[in-house]
């Protein structure tokens, strides 16, 4: 005899209530159960980037967000001590926009989603624990607030609750690629203020992002090394100002603007992946990969890795499941654990800056980049760098450039006049 379920979900923000979604809609029979009602808030800031807002697109959900009035937001700034770019997000399946919608927004959305899909949500839910028998987990024992303890039985648990999981700790996933907690975070929401597009911005030893969202309000947010936490939290207030003032006009537009609720702080910035699938159990989102937000990629990770289990349950091929995630994950975690350690940019970074610096096709590619939609491998290749910063050195348009120039072996400018490039790119710094 099978069972009621054939998957229960513990945790129904991005990426509980997306897969919950993606498996009822293939017609499985999903129990997606979460301490929170919705709608939620949770400690985070809202950049979607292009690759996540194309999965949402790509779900029917995109309108609905942005009906909600979530801010689209097609170019942005990128702010550092050695070039300012701005340039547009590249397009990925027709969508080029990141979006910024409040978490009590998206999560909502997506919840309702799973629902209309036909899975069974439960609010107020809480798990206490996996039920198993022996060799396999084959279900969770938990209660709705001053319920009785109930037991769920399927042949898969989907941990999809967050960096400290239940879940996770339950059925024992190691942990690898650890790296120690690096930042805290810090933002508030400003209303009366407007700014023309988003903003990313890099200074040693601070960074900040500055976005529109929901209500006419701005987003700011900082990010900083976590030895500098203590300092910081004896005046929250007057230290976030501090940091904005670091970062262009930032802490100008803070001013000019009103601060509307409270300001939000945290230190929990863990960076580890987890083993995701074992017998009768996987892991989603924070739960199974969990890294510093400075690159804000971790609803967009939640939305792709939704989409990877999802598949991989219905084409019955979990064991998959951990290999696709990491080759899509790990070159962005690595990329983003670098990123927090707050050191001024290398001179290999300085001259790639430099160099984009006016070049509208090669900003798109690298904010591309940080869209989760050009491979960061790619971009960041010593030949795509190398054909970058020949390129800008000669003060050659990358419009100009031909397919077959883009093809060249990347060493071919400098082969030719070796000792001007380098001394060009050397100059400009
Ligand atoms: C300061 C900060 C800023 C960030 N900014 C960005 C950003 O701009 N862009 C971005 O992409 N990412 C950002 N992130 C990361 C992003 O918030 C997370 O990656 C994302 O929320 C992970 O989603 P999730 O669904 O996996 O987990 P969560 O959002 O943590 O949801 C887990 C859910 O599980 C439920 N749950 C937990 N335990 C139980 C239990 N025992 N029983 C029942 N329910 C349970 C919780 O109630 C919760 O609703 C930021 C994070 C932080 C901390």
């Amino acid at each position: 005899m099978t069972g009621r379920w054939d998957v229960i979900v513990v945790g129904t923000r991005v990426a509980g209530a997306a897969t919950a979604m993606l498996l009822a809609r293939q017609g499985l029979r999903v129990l997606a159960v979460d301490r929170a009602h919705f709608p939620s808030d949770t400690i985070s800031t809202h950049q979607v980037h292009v690759a996540g807002t194309a999965r949402l697109h790509r779900w029917g959900l995109l309108h609905k967000i942005l009906a909600a009035g979530a801010p689209a937001t097609r170019r942005a700034r990128f702010d550092t001590t050695a070039a300012v770019l701005e340039g547009r997000f590249p397009a990925h399946e027709g969508v080029d926009m990141l979006i910024s919608p409040r978490r009590t927004v998206l999560d909502s959305i997506l919840v309702q989603a799973a629902r209309d899909a036909g899975a069974e949500v439960r609010e107020g839910f809480i798990v206490a624990g996996v039920v198993s028998d022996g060799d396999r987990i084959t279900g969770i024992y938990g209660r709705a607030r001053n319920g009785p303890d109930v037991v769920e039985k399927a042949p898969l648990v989907v941990g999809a609750d967050g960096k400290h999981s239940t879940i996770a700790d339950a059925v024992g996933a190691g942990r690898y690629r650890e790296r120690p907690t690096a930042s805290f975070a810090s933002y508030a929401y400003f209303t009366g203020v407007r700014v023309p597009s988003g903003g990313f911005y890099l200074r040693p030893d601070v960074a900040a992002a500055a976005f529109p969202t929901n209500d006419d309000r701005l987003l700011l947010a900082v990010f900083a090394p976590l030895a500098g936490f203590s300092a910081y939290r004896a005046d929250v207030e007057r230290n976030l100002y501090r940091l904005l003032d670091r970062c262009g006009n930032l802490g100008w537009l803070a001013r000019e603007g009103t601060r509307v609720e409270r300001i939000r702080t945290t230190p929990d910035l863990p960076n580890t992946l987890r083993v995701p699938q074992g017998p009768g159990w996987a892991l989603v989102g924070d739960a199974g990969l969990v890294m510093d937000p400075i690159t804000a990629h971790g609803i967009s990770n939640a939305l792709r890795d939704a989409e990877l289990l999802a598949d991989a349950i219905a084409n019955d091929r979990l064991a998959t499941y951990g290999a696709q995630r990491d080759a899509a994950a790990i070159p962005l975690y690595d990329f983003t654990t670098a990123l927090a350690r707050y050191g001024p940019p290398s001179l290999r970074e300085r001259l790639l800056l430099r160099t984009l610096h006016g070049r509208p096709r090669q900003i798109e590619r690298f904010l591309g980049m940080f869209a989760g939609t050009v491979p960061i491998q790619d971009f960041l290749s010593t030949g795509n760098l190398l054909r970058v910063i020949a390129g800008g050195a000669f003060g050659l348009r990358p419009e100009a450039r031909t397919a077959a120039t883009l093809h060249e072996r990347p060493s071919a400018a400098l082969r030719h006049h070796p000792r001007t490039a380098v001394h060009n790119m050397y100059r400009g710094l």
